[in-house]
């Protein structure tokens, strides 16, 4: 029984975790500044490409969002 609720716990954590996410991400911040203030994001190993607020970085890889 023990074992099982153990087995839950790391699946509930790999969930959260969601590490297939994380896979090799190198965001480079891009010099160009959007229009409404926000800052360009390109991942240098899958090509990904985001806009967030300034000040914040993305954290977790786009491949395979992209069309
Ligand atoms: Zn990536």
């Amino acid at each position: 029984m023990l074992l099982v609720l153990a087995l839950l716990v790391v699946f509930v954590a790999i969930l959260v975790v969601q590490p297939w996410k994380m896979r090799g991400c190198r965001w480079r911040r891009d010099t160009r500044r959007l229009a409404d203030g926000r800052v360009m994001f390109i991942c240098m190993a899958c090509g990904a490409q985001t806009a967030l607020p300034k000040g914040r970085e993305p954290k977790e890889c786009l491949a395979g969002e992209q069309p």
